[in-house]
């Protein structure tokens, strides 16, 4: 039986929009920030209409320029793309310039969603230059957190704009790495459910309660670092390359049909045109594969991003 590609599969949202179920990932290692251009232009050819960036990557501009180029050769039009950027936490209080400074490097004039890209609020710093530091150090290499700041007014800000009838910049909003609790409180004290809950999701973290709380409050989770993040250490894992086997797909597909099969989004990330296409291959994972996959991260759970910041979250580390 053949099954549709990744790249033909659409979630729907709880705010009546839908989303590819999966999309490039766009944080680039440093120095090699100017090829996200060829993988973007790699990823829109192969078929992929999600492109998951944020204000931190510092890969928009080159991202603005695959778009420039595809939309001038008619080989994509910008209705028929699905575009995320994330509010980092140094503009805890101002998301609405972070949203402007990415519709400027991206060089579109609306995102089809912002999300808060994590419930921490950095104290306001520049560099000599007038620029603002993303990550604020003290003299001990200890990040600067606004003092009595409040993770929730950024989501609450990002409502605001969102709810603005006059505001057409952003399309959907949605938070990332979210634990549960936090997850209660914004559903408590906001209007708009977020749409979508990014965080890191993989056989070595299913995250499986926050994923039932998400699901069964119309909350989508985007799986991100779903290989294990720089150079794919989950491809290594021996069950993921017994299916793979079994399946006659690569490593790379059953990390990313793991989520799909499950409803989740997911967004791997190469710089390898090659890779890019390749990596959007469905493959049918049994009930029993899923749940051995589950039970894989449950018994050996492991986080590779955000260790750091995490440890600020309470909540944070438990849920595999
Ligand atoms: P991934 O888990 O996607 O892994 C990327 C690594 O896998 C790269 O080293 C890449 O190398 C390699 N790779 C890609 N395809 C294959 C393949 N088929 N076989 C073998 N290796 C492969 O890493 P990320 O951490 O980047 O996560 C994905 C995306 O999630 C990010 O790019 C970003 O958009 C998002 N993200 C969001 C976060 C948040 O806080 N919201 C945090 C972290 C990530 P190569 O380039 O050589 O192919």
């Amino acid at each position: 039986m053949s099954h549709p590609r990744n790249t033909e599969i659409y979630f729907n949202l709880n705010n009546g929009g839908r989303i590819p179920a999966i999309g490039l990932g766009t944080a680039s290692p440093k120095g090699r920030y100017p090829e996200t251009k060829k993988a973007v232009k790699a990823a829109i050819r192969a078929g992929y209409r999600q492109i998951d960036t944020a204000w931190y990557y510092k890969t928009e501009p080159y991202i603005g320029e695959a778009l420039k180029e595809l939309f001038r050769d008619g080989e994509i039009k910008r209705e028929d793309l699905f575009i995320t950027t994330k509010v980092w936490p140094c503009y805890w209080d101002d998301p609405s310039t972070s949203i402007n400074e990415s519709l400027k490097s991206l060089g579109i004039d609306y995102v089809d969603m912002v999300l808060q890209h994590w419930p921490l609020c950095y104290k306001k710093t520049y560099d000599e230059n007038g620029t603002i530091i993303g990550k604020p150090l003290d003299k001990d290499g200890k990040v600067i957190f606004a003092e009595g700041a409040d993770w929730i007014t950024t989501y609450q800000l990002m409502e605001k704009i969102y709810l603005d009838p006059k505001d057409t910049r952003v399309r959907a909003i949605g938070v990332s790495n979210y634990p549960i609790e936090y997850l209660e409180r914004v559903i408590k004290e906001c209007k708009v459910t977020p749409v979508i809950n990014q965080v890191e999701l993989h056989p070595h973290l299913p995250q499986l309660e926050l994923n039932d709380f998400c699901h069964k409050n119309g909350i989508l989770l985007t799986a991100y670092s779903p290989l294990g993040s720089g150079g794919a250490p989950n491809t290594k894992i021996p069950l993921v390359q017994e299916y793979a086997k079994k399946h006659e797909v690569a490593p790379a597909d059953i990390l990313t049909s793991y989520h799909v099969r499950k409803g989740n989004v997911v967004i791997p990330r190469s710089l390898n045109p090659e890779r890019v296409a390749s990596n959007i291959y469905f493959a049918p994972l049994t009930k029993n594969e899923m749940k051995s996959l589950d039970d894989f991260g449950v018994n050996t759970p492991h986080r590779y991003i955000g260790t750091d910041m995490a440890g600020v979250i309470p909540g944070f580390t438990h849920g595999c």
